[in-house]
């Protein structure tokens, strides 16, 4: 089982706290598909291509630049080159990009979620973060959604915005939740340095808010989708029960995924009688022109090998930002570890501190996973 991750990096203009790759000269469109189809091809023997993929995500950059006939030439590709039996098959659109026809479209190419960039209702809010959409064609999308022959969606947010009020977060809430979302992905600003945000930050004409506002935030977010039945189960996820993300959850669980189209990551573990012996990452070319000027499989630009140890330890550190945790009879058979005497000690203190819910398997508390990161490195360094 494994996953498949296609990057677009086309976008209409650059929001102002973006740091993912991609560029604005959307008329490379044509030659990004004729590459990324080819470059698709090129995986035909490959030791993934026996491989059964069984979820598909196409994120961006604003895949819903693509026209539907770019995506049915995109799965035609696949579908030739790989074993897909898609389970979930994601794509990543802007509200701006939606009409009823293209829906359908993408229904007929086989999507069956769709992960809709809001963001945010508040016009000016949308104006800060420098989106191409209005807080009209936010509703509007929303509408088409929940009437789409699309069986299921999911909605990003972004909070914890320098000068946002609770009340303009509770106002995105109620507007959100009134489209009844079965999955909602929650983020605080992060501001980043290569961002315009994050030059703004450097010249002294932005604060980023204080942690204290970013906490009562995420407090009010976690409240007010769980009121609807939106249950937190990772540390910006949400879902109805049932409607859990499984490509995202695949790569918190180290199920293998191979990344297409520049900038984009790939995970390919070695694995013996279900023992993790060792794994590689690594990432494409972050530039448009050296990808398109390529043949075959497209550069690679940096690669990383990550020992049994590391990716216990990393396994360790994505499943404590869940609700399912990790058990140690999972770490033992899958990476032949098992916690030291100290870490069992550690264990039971921030079990008496309320930090950890449960110890076997070993579940952080709400209070806890706020902490999650620090929590994770005092764990492994004791
Ligand atoms: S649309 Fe998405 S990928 Fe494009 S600039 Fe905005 S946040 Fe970044």
């Amino acid at each position: 089982m494994a996953g498949l991750y296609i990057h677009v990096p086309f976008c209409k203009q650059a929001c102002s706290y973006c740091d993912f790759y991609f560029v604005t000269r959307t008329k490379l469109i044509p030659d990004f598909v004729d590459r990324l189809v080819a470059e698709i091809r090129s995986h035909a023997d490959f030791k993934w291509s026996d491989e059964t993929f069984t979820t598909l995500y196409l994120g961006g950059g604003t895949p819903s630049l693509l026209k539907a006939s770019d995506l049915q030439r995109i799965v035609a590709a696949l579908e030739e080159t790989f074993t897909l039996r898609l389970e979930e098959f994601t794509v990543e659109m802007n509200p701006d990009d939606v009409t009823a026809d293209y829906l359908e479209q993408l229904a007929d190419a086989g999507v069956n979620r769709l992960s809709m960039g809001i963001q945010s209702f508040d016009p000016q809010l949308l104006q800060f973060m420098h989106r191409a959409h209005t807080s009209e064609e936010a509703e509007r999308s929303l509408k088409l959604l929940s009437e789409s022959p699309i069986p299921t969606f999911t909605v990003d947010l972004i909070y914890g915005n320098p000068g946002q009020t609770v009340e303009q977060l509770q106002n995105d809430l109620d507007r959100l939740l009134a489209y009844d979302p079965p999955h909602v992905s929650a983020y605080s600003l992060t501001i980043e340095p290569r961002t315009r945000l994050g030059k703004m930050r450097e010249k002294g004409k932005l604060q980023p808010p204080p942690d204290d506002k970013v906490a009562t935030h995420a407090e009010r977010v976690r409240e007010a989708l769980a009121g609807a039945g939106i249950q937190q189960y990772e540390i910006s996820n949400y879902a109805k029960p049932g409607s859990e993300a499984v490509h995202n959850t695949h790569y918190w669980r180290h199920i293998p995924y191979l990344g297409l189209g520049p900038s984009a990551h790939s995970f390919w573990p070695e694995i013996q009688d279900d023992v993790y012996l060792q794994a590689q990452r690594w990432s494409t070319v972050r530039h448009i022109k050296p990808y398109l000027d390529s043949e075959g499989e497209a550069p690679v630009e940096e690669t990383e090998n990550l020992s049994q140890e590391e990716l216990a330890e990393e396994r360790i550190m994505l499943a404590l930002r869940t609700k399912w945790g990790i058990s140690e009879q999972e770490l033992q058979q899958h990476y032949r570890f098992s916690w030291s005497d100290p870490q069992r000690q550690w264990i039971k203190q921030q079990l008496a501190h309320g930090m950890i819910a449960s110890q076997d398997p070993l579940v952080l508390s709400e209070r806890g996973r706020l902490l999650a990161d620090s929590l994770t490195v005092d764990l492994l360094s004791v």
